[in-house]
């Protein structure tokens, strides 16, 4: 299993095949998702917004709407931007934090960036006039471009800032959603969109002891900087002299542990599984190849990533990075039926994954930390990295890497963390175990919705949900989710969010101006969605599959039951999904929809 020459490499499938059984054996637990908790009870400090002054008040609203947006980062504000586009503008943006950005907003945890292009990520570039300054963006800069679009699309006019959701009921008399907040806000919306984000309820890991720590902690997306000094762009100057943990070394630790491997006197990063780490190659954007972009540029570039990522042959590959190369390999190769393309889609995983093997060999100097460092299983069962300055790290004299072989920390005492009955002492602990991915819905939320009849969807969707297009579910009318459930996904997934913000404001458009004061999807139109994502389904996923290493992507490697499959993402790739919204569109018909007539028109 060596390389030979660049390029090439000499291993054995099987011999691959069985160590990568034993690593993710060895991580297997009967525990699964309840191995984490929550942040709530001893941990609700964890959850504090570090960003805001104290003491912020405003006088409660009492409001008739068109419609209410649950969420200010991404998703919500696309929502926002596309209403106006579509002549809406009687809207609210119901945000947590203190402004928009969403995951951006929370995230300023040292070295924070976008690991997918900043050319496609970053949405309304051209709209906007605004060229990233990078290939790939770092997080000041993304929340940044979060604000500029509040300010260009004048959303700013339409957010309530440190706000939260508490009640939200459908009206029957009223076709109207009625929404109170923990602002004593009263609301009465048409239509609401809910953009609560997919990664935005931080976990912490269930280790023994946690509550008894004494010295300073906190989760990455609420980093303190006012314990290590510095900010997410210069140095944290208050570590000098701490000895420092960070637990987790997914994607989020990736980017953190070369800046807390700077700062720090003594830093233990404590290891469960590697990440999957390849070369980043950043670069400053060209002028020159800006001179030559077209108008339509963007969407065109979205449009090739998306594409690439989801295995269809392009002509051009624009984005060129680690991503679009993952899927490249595969697709490159001419297979003749399934069983070929699936063997040699195995064989190309095992070769990338040789090539980040090698990498950990090349750079790290200590034999045993680079074997540790070493992922064992395939590309996509993990979120891959890319990083220049992560494996160098670890050659650091004050940086050490605690492997604890898949099993995870021991226990956590009041002046440090234990792994295999050693103790290890530390200042400060730093949380890099990432958000809650498969919890019930509404209680991510932090609250029910009640539709028709009072209805709870907590009640409706804990059997599995049924939806038309992962969008609206029967018995709530009006409610736009955007969430993956029986939805789309995509690698960059502020695509889709942006395909679902066109499509419900296409609808909500439509709906004022027909006159429909309630829409809602008949059981048939459920139904036929649902064996749309049946087809998908038998032929097998992509990220996470039930044979990978425990994490969220494949609920921590626990097989689900058959509720849980109804909780599925659309299953066929980003395009195709789009595609169907695009098609549904454009016919106009709102097929699948039982629409209501309203005799008054339904602006307030
Ligand atoms: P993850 O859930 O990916 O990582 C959590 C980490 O904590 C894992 O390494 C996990 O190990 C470890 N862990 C959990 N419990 C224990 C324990 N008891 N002992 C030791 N280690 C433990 O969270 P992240 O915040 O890193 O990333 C979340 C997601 O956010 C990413 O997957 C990605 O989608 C997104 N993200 C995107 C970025 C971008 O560039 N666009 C950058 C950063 C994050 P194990 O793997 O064994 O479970």
């Amino acid at each position: 299993m060596t390389a030979t020459k660049k390029g090439e490499f000499t291993f054995s499938p099987e011999a691959l095949r069985e160590k990568y059984r034993i690593e993710r054996e060895k991580r297997l637990r009967p525990d699964g998702n309840t191995q984490y908790i929550p942040l709530q009870g001893v941990f609700e400090d964890f959850d504090k917004d570090r960003y805001v002054e104290p003491g912020f008040t405003r006088p409660a609203l009492t409001e008739k709407l068109d419609v209410l947006i649950v969420g200010g980062g991404f998703g919500g504000m696309l929502a926002g931007v596309r209403l106006r586009q579509a002549g809406v503008n009687s809207f609210r943006i119901i945000e947590k934090g203190g402004d928009f950005g969403g995951t951006w907003y929370w995230n300023r945890y040292p070295g924070a960036a976008c690991d997918v292009e900043s050319y496609i990520y970053l949405p309304l570039l051209e709209e906007t006039g605004y060229m990233p300054k990078e290939k790939y963006a770092k997080a000041p800069e993304i929340f940044a471009h979060c604000q500029r679009i509040g300010r260009h699309f004048d959303l700013y006019k339409a957010a309530l800032f440190q706000t939260l959701v508490q009640t939200m009921d459908w009206d029957e008399g009223a076709r109207r959603w009625n929404i109170t907040t923990d602002r004593g806000d009263r609301l009465a919306a048409r239509f609401v969109i809910i953009a609560g984000g997919v990664l935005h309820k931080a976990k912490l890991p269930g280790i023994p002891g946690i509550e008894t720590f004494r010295g300073h902690c906190f989760h990455t997306s609420r980093w303190d900087y006012s314990y290590t000094g510095g900010s997410p762009t210069s140095r944290m100057t208050r570590l000098a002299d701490k000895r420092v943990g960070i637990i987790g070394t997914g994607a989020t630790a990736v980017q953190a542990i070369p800046h807390l491997g700077a700062a720090a006197q003594q830093l233990y990063v404590f290891q469960r599984t590697p990440s999957s780490v390849g070369a980043r190659n950043n670069q400053p954007t060209d002028e020159a190849w800006v001179k030559t972009l077209k108008p339509g540029w963007q969407q065109e570039r979205i449009q090739n990533f998306s594409a690439i990522v989801s295995g269809l042959q392009q002509d051009v590959d624009m984005v060129q990075d680690g991503w679009t190369s993952i899927f490249q390999d595969t697709v490159t190769q001419q297979a003749r039926t399934p069983e070929e393309k699936a063997e040699l889609r195995q064989l190309a995983d095992f070769r990338k994954m040789e090539e980040v093997r090698a990498r950990v060999a090349a750079i790290i100097q200590d034999p045993v930390t680079a074997e540790a460092l070493k992922p064992y299983y395939h590309p996509l069962c993990k979120r891959p990295c890319f990083h220049d300055e992560y494996l160098e790290t670890f050659n650091q004299p004050n940086v050490q890497l605690v492997d604890t072989e898949g099993k995870g920390v021991e226990r956590i005492t009041p002046t440090g963390v234990v792994v295999k009955g050693k103790e290890y002492p530390v200042d400060c602990l730093v949380y890099a175990s990432g958000f809650e991915v498969s919890g019930e819905y509404t209680q991510k939320l932090g609250f029910d919705i009640r539709g028709r009849g009072g209805k709870s969807l907590r009640d409706s969707w804990a059997k599995g949900p049924a939806t038309l297009h992962g969008m609206h579910s029967r018995g709530f009318p009006n409610l736009m989710p955007f969430t993956t459930t029986q939805s789309g996904w995509a690698i960059n997934f502020v695509h889709i969010l942006d395909e679902q913000s066109q499509h419900a404001a296409y609808i909500i458009a439509q709906c004022l101006q027909r006159g429909v004061e309630r829409v809602e999807p008949t059981e048939q139109a459920q139904q036929l969605w649902w064996e749309v994502i049946l087809g998908h389904l038998q032929k097998g996923v992509t990220f996470g599959g039930p044979d990978c290493t425990p994490g969220y992507y494949n609920n921590e490697g626990i097989k689900s039951g058959p509720e849980a499959v109804r909780f599925a993402t659309f299953g066929g790739d980003t395009l195709a999904f789009i595609d169907i919204l695009r098609a549904w569109r454009q016919s106009g018909e709102l097929a699948g929809l039982e629409l209501t007539r309203g005799e008054a028109s339904s602006h307030p």
